[in-house]
């Protein structure tokens, strides 16, 4: 048994059994977290990286909810000797892979409709939201660091890896890695912006938060389609023998529904989803191809989504599998079935359904849309709320007083959601 110690609570913490292990780390079991142990000795710099992080996590949009969106480090593990080894982090218990909600051949079995990609697909856009107004970014975001569990909550593994700016000082611990699927045409091009020109190497170059919102519509495009959105075939470049990679695809902004693409005969119309959707889709991969700034944020992509969920419609023929946006005014699965044979939402009797988390009630009603389940609500000040109810209770019975006092406070509170 491996015996370490937390660096700043002076806690012993056992490593018990072995769950997983990547190119660079371990992670164990602890009795009441998980820990991730490096293989390589760190540098001081990562040392110094990772004391950043436990002193300033992002804020989890999952907190006091029950759930962990965001496995940030809590704190760090040193051995016997005193040196940084680790550290520990909470557990994600109960979740699968993005990919195993997305991919409709690995969704096979799973009562998983459009309603509760779009939750998942608006839960990843608050972490990112939650990451970028912290001032950190992602850097390689991608399916692969993103868990999901059965009640559509998202949580994104591996954060060590973000670019962290030291609140104190401003000083910039870098992401040393991308993955080229998910990266933006301006870092595989490696010509813009002007401030980052040569500097094509990303483990010392400074990240932006754009380039993150680049890898965030991409993952969405694969929740709300199926596949990746730099799939198919172009008429200018393509060739029967020769087919460009997705990387290739995106340094050339030849996404699935640009001009120049041709869509496969499997893929779908991009009018299947909410116009506000549709558009960041565009505003990301054709406008924001060469002006990145130009790209919806986070809280774009939350307010989009936010839209096209009290949109969605139930299909009749396929209760509770077909979940279609009121703005293409039919069931598309319905149709795209009686057509191509196809159907990736069908309708399963006898496995478990997935379910959409109450942030505020515990009562669970699966399909049910309203865009306030999903809505933050910030906490009301106790001192504001003591001072109310003692006013409602000293001076509740005189009209006056309740029109002119009472009631504009109260607003004052209803107004800060
Ligand atoms: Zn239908």
């Amino acid at each position: 048994m491996i015996t370490l110690q937390t660096f700043k609570t002076k806690k012993t913490i056992e490593l018990g059994e072995k769950i997983g292990r990547g190119g660079q780390a371990e992670i164990y079991k602890t009795s009441e977290s998980v820990a991730k142990i490096y293989i390589s000795p760190l540098t001081e710099k990562e040392i110094e990286k990772l004391k950043v992080m436990v002193d300033n996590p992002p804020d989890d949009p999952m907190k006091g909810k029950g759930y962990v969106s965001i496995a940030w480090p809590q704190d760090l593990l040193v051995d016997n000797n005193n040196k940084v080894v680790g550290f520990i982090m909470p557990q994600i218990s109960n979740s699968q892979g993005l990919i195993q909600v997305y991919n409709p051949k690995k969704r096979i079995g799973k009562r998983i409709n459009w309603y509760h990609l779009h939750i998942i697909a608006y839960n990843l856009a608050s972490i990112v939201e939650c990451v970028h107004k912290k001032n950190y970014v992602i850097g390689d975001i991608k399916p692969q660091n993103l868990l999901v569990n059965d009640r559509t909550i998202v949580s994104i593994v591996d954060t060590d890896s973000f670019q962290i700016t030291n609140p104190n000082n401003e000083e910039v611990y870098f992401c040393p890695v991308i993955t080229q699927e998910y990266a933006p045409p301006e870092l595989l091009n490696a010509k813009e912006p002007p401030e980052l020109l040569n500097a094509k190497d990303w483990k010392t170059r400074k990240r932006l938060p754009t380039e993150d919102c680049f890898g965030l519509a991409v993952i969405i495009h694969q929740l709300l389609f199926g596949y990746h959105p730099f799939t198919g075939f172009s008429k200018e470049t393509d060739t029967a023998n020769e087919i460009k990679s997705i990387p290739d695809r995106i340094s050339q902004g030849d996404w699935i529904y640009a001009r120049k693409a041709i869509p496969g005969e499997l893929s779908m119309p991009l009018k299947i989803v909410h116009p506000k959707i549709e558009e960041c889709f565009h505003n990301c991969f054709t406008v924001g191809h060469e002006n990145y700034h130009l790209r919806p944020s986070a809280t774009d992509w939350k307010n989009a989504i936010s839209e096209a969920i009290a949109d969605l419609k139930d299909c009749s023929a396929q209760p509770g599998a077909h979940v279609y946006a009121g703005s293409y005014e039919s069931c598309y699965w319905c149709e795209r079935n009686s057509k191509l044979g196809v159907d990736i939402f069908p309708t399963y009797n006898d496995s478990a359904q997935f379910t959409v988390a109450k942030l505020r009630k515990t009562e669970d009603k699966p399909i049910k849309r309203k865009t306030e389940e999903i809505k933050e609500y910030p906490p009301i000040d106790p001192r504001i709320l003591a001072w109310v109810t003692t006013g409602i209770i000293c001076l509740g019975g005189i009209p006056p007083v309740w029109n002119n006092i009472i009631v504009p406070i109260y607003n004052q509170i209803v107004n800060q959601e």
